[in-house]
């Protein structure tokens, strides 16, 4: 498909409009920002007051992948389908034309994005496009570890579990020995690091029961390179979910740093070895690469996310707004920055919304960007949870389980995938997990 430009080349920060008069807005990738960005804009500006404007997004898949929920899809609680919320209806419900493209460049020179067929022209950019797994150039990561960041690697991590299980109580029974094929490692003790070994400890120790393989003694074991998990969080919160996870049966190993993961072996520097061939991998993120690329002076060496101003909007091209993990955010003068999470890239994406609507329309809304920290929650297996309110305080057990389960039911936006993953969750909790996986 070539899609025609329709738009006039225009200069940076100018609201020059197309041939038949329309200021032509492209949003790139819809993701959490960039549908909390569509929503927003059409609550300020609905469709029948905007014969004016022309509204493209752009996104590879037609589905959101609900990530707080992934590990549920890796550890047999969720269906994949039920944590892919359809896009492209809600896309046109809000007055935009959504395409199923794969962006390869932006040029913001020339006002034109590249797609794998042809090229869209913009008077104003919003990009949204998220991150890739990083492996910060560690030997054999790319090749031998499982990254948790889409639903194929979440479907991947279940049956690959499955499958050890099975291949375990074969060769036991033929060989005697199982030789680290139920040992499971996942590098990364961030919040995603941390609920994917929370769940897979419950998961294994199904699996073992189900099996009758009291032998086998699977271990699940997670690896943080820093001296505490969540170092951030503060030091009680670290502490208690340190001990908990202990507490569980999961092996922590902190001040661990990967050297290097070949096919059946994980080694730490200090020359510790760990036999095993089921590494999963969550220890960072980058910004894509297609962000990436915008290059010089916009764009932050170290992570790749593309500096903005207060108003999210990139210095010297200033119809550029980037939203979501691609950003870069100061959240204070002390250096912090909004971090990578749904929560805010939500909140970044009806920000620019609701100000570009106004833009359009030249209501001027000066109120920079600012980020409201929704504290953390995090579901560490059947009836138990911790959180830290914005309040300070911690809550632990069935009620932060509960709470969590309830936000994040709330957060799901179509009826149909609230019913499902509900449904989902009544029967890992109170019957079984998914055994069987796709073959
Ligand atoms: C396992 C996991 C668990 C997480 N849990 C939580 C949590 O509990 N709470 C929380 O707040 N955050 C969580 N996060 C972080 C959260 O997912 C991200 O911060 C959030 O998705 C960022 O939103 P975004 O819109 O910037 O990017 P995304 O939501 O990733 O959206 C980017 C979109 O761009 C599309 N795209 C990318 N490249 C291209 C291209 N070249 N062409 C076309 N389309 C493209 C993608 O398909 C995607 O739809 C988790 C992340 C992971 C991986």
């Amino acid at each position: 498909m070539k899609l025609k430009a329709s738009s006039m080349k225009s200069e940076n920060g100018d609201k020059t409009k197309d041939k038949i008069g329309k200021t032509k807005i492209v949003v790139l990738g819809t993701g959490f920002a960039g549908s909390a960005f569509m929503e927003a804009f059409n609550r300020k500006m609905p469709v029948k007051n905007r014969d004016d404007v022309e509204l493209i997004a752009v996104n590879h898949t037609n589905y959101l992948t609900f990530s707080p929920l992934l590990y549920e899809v890796a550890t047999g609680q969720v269906y994949e389908h039920h944590i892919s919320i359809p896009v492209c209806c809600n896309i046109t419900d809000h007055g935009f034309r959504f395409l199923e493209e794969e962006i390869i460049e932006v040029n913001p020179w020339r006002n034109v994005v590249e797609t794998r067929h042809g090229s869209i022209k913009y008077d104003h950019l919003v990009i949204a496009l998220g991150t890739e797994n990083n492996d910060f150039g560690i030997e054999g990561v790319a090749e031998h570890t499982m990254p948790l960041k889409t639903i194929k690697d979440g479907e991947l991590i279940r049956n690959r579990i499955l499958k050890s299980f099975r291949d375990a109580v074969s060769e036991e029974y033929m060989n005697g020995s199982v030789d680290g094929k139920l040992t499971f490692v996942i590098i990364g003790g961030g919040a995603s690091g941390v609920e994917l070994a929370a769940s897979m400890k419950e998961y294994v120790d199904d699996l073992q029961l189900d099996y009758r393989a009291d032998a086998l003694a699977p271990r699940v074991v997670l690896i943080e390179a820093q001296d505490h998990l969540m170092k951030g969080t503060g030091g009680d919160f670290s502490n208690r979910l340190e001990n908990f996870l202990k507490e569980s049966g999961i092996e922590l190993l902190l001040n661990a740093k990967v050297a290097k993961v070949t096919g059946d072996e994980i080694l730490l520097q200090g020359g510790t070895a760990i036999r095993t061939s089921n590494v999963f991998w969550t220890a960072g993120v980058k910004s894509n690469p297609v962000a990436a690329m915008l290059g010089g002076s916009q764009v932050n060496k170290k992570s790749g996310r593309i500096i903005v101003d207060r108003f999210l909007r990139v210095p010297g091209f200033e119809n550029i707004t980037v939203i979501g993990d691609n950003a870069l955010i100061a959240s204070t003068g002390q250096g912090e920055f909004v971090p990578q999470t749904a929560a805010a890239a939500v909140q970044e994406g009806k920000y620019a919304g609701k100000k570009l609507a106004a833009m359009i329309r030249e209501r001027e809304d000066t109120d920079p960007f600012s980020y409201k920290d929704p504290g953390i929650m995090l579901s560490l297996g059947k009836f138990k949870g911790l959180c830290k309110l914005r309040s300070g305080i911690i809550l632990s057990g069935f009620s932060a389980w509960l709470a969590w389960r309830l936000i994040h039911l709330i957060k799901i936006s179509t009826f149909r995938n609230k019913v499902e993953v509900l449904s989902d969750w009544v029967f890992s909790t109170f019957q079984r997990r998914d055994v069987i996986g796709s073959q």
